[in-house]
């Protein structure tokens, strides 16, 4: 059962995809939230329809410098999460990970709070091990387009522990595999927001190489739980934990669902696989049951639906 009495959280990249939806049940909860964002990928938008609650306040910072406020409990979200965003200014993005993480793990020493990482599958790189069990030490390029945002949610992880360790910091990291849902970024590249947007402007659906490697997808309130479930946890459970729906999907089902879905008359066209991009991902999700009593709820046809819906409403109504 979730404590009733109320706390105060500090969400760092409040405003973006997942963070949005985290501050929202964190206020349905009956806690007050601090968002705090530098709006690169993130929007008002976003929060706009929580600005109204006096339970909710947004600083504008950027978690590479310090921070200086007072809260119960941590949700360190910001960071660009999609390749398009993250590839953009790869020197900033390293310094999210690894300088955002010294400073609100310095935060949340000062304080003693909990602090949750967000931390992700790509540590695990092009995995060797499928699927991947968090033990797994991943396979990753320290030199590609994509190591600044692998190595520096490596090198944030390691922080987490080594504060954990040396501080006696409780610490809770979880591993995220693909999530989707509404107030994705229209623009983020991302395949599930390319396709939908695709397929509602009646565009060809862009499948990279073969369209034969695969990702699992998450719907955003399914993960969501998965974060407020885990910050319950006693000091002891630190994690790392994957949070993903193991349903495993090749990107020519997934093009062949969204067009389906969206009753689009769209084809399919295939355009160069990036670097390094990796050939299967799904996560191995065992600790989440067992620790958290954790596993998604929402298949992705439900998902996409309600993704599809999002999208029509807000950029074709
Ligand atoms: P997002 O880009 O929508 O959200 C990231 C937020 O962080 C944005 O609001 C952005 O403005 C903010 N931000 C970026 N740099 C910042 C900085 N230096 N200081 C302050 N704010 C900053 O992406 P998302 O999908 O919501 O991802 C949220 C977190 O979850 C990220 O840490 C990401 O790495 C992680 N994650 C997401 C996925 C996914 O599939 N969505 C998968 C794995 C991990
Ligand atoms: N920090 C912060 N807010 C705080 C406390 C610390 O932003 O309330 C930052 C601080 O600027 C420092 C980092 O967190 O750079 C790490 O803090 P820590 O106390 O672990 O290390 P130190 O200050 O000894 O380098
Ligand atoms: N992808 C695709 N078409 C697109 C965008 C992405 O086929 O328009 C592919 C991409 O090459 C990758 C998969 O979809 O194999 C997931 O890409 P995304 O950027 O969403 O996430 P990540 O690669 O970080 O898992």
């Amino acid at each position: 059962m979730r404590s009733l009495t109320r706390k105060r959280v500090l969400v760092t990249g409040g405003a973006g995809f997942l963070g949005s939806h985290l501050c929202e049940r964190l206020l349905d909860a009956g806690n007050s939230v601090l968002c705090v964002d530098n709006f690169f990928t993130g929007s008002r938008d976003n929060i706009v329809h929580l600005l109204g609650n006096p339970q909710f306040e947004v600083i504008r910072h950027d978690v590479t410098f310090p921070l200086y406020v007072e809260v119960d409990q941590i949700y360190n979200l910001a960071c660009p999460a999609s390749p398009v965003h993250y590839q953009h200014d790869p020197v900033q993005t390293t310094k999210t990970s690894v300088l955002g993480a010294i400073n609100m793990l310095g935060l949340a020493k000062r304080l003693k709070a909990t602090i949750l990482q967000a931390s992700t599958s790509e540590i695990y790189g092009d995995p060797a091990v499928h699927p991947q069990p968090e033990e797994y030490w991943g396979n990753v390029n320290t030199i590609g387009p994509r190591s600044c945002y692998d190595e520096g949610k490596r090198c944030a992880e390691t922080l987490f522990f080594d504060y954990n360790r040396q501080h006696g910091l409780p610490i809770k990291v979880v591993r995220i595999f693909n999530t989707y849902g509404p107030r994705m970024h229209p623009d983020d590249g991302r395949v599930v927001s390319n396709f939908v947007m695709q397929a509602l402007r009646g565009e060809s659906l862009t499948v990279y190489g073969s369209g034969n490697q695969t990702r699992s997808f998450c719907f955003a309130d399914d993960l969501i739980e998965g974060f407020l479930r885990f910050m319950d946890t006693p000091p002891e459970v630190t994690g790392p934990i994957n949070l993903g729906n193991p349903g495993e999907f090749t990107m020519l089902e997934l093009a062949e669902h969204v067009i389906r879905l969206t009753g689009s008359s769209s084809r399919i066209v295939h355009k160069p696989l990036p670097q390094d991009d990796p050939k299967q991902r799904r996560p191995d999700i065992t600790k989440a049951k067992n620790l958290l009593g954790w596993e998604p709820t929402i298949p992705l046809e439900d998902g996409l639906e309600r993704t599809i819906r999002y999208f029509r409403d807000r950029f074709f109504a």
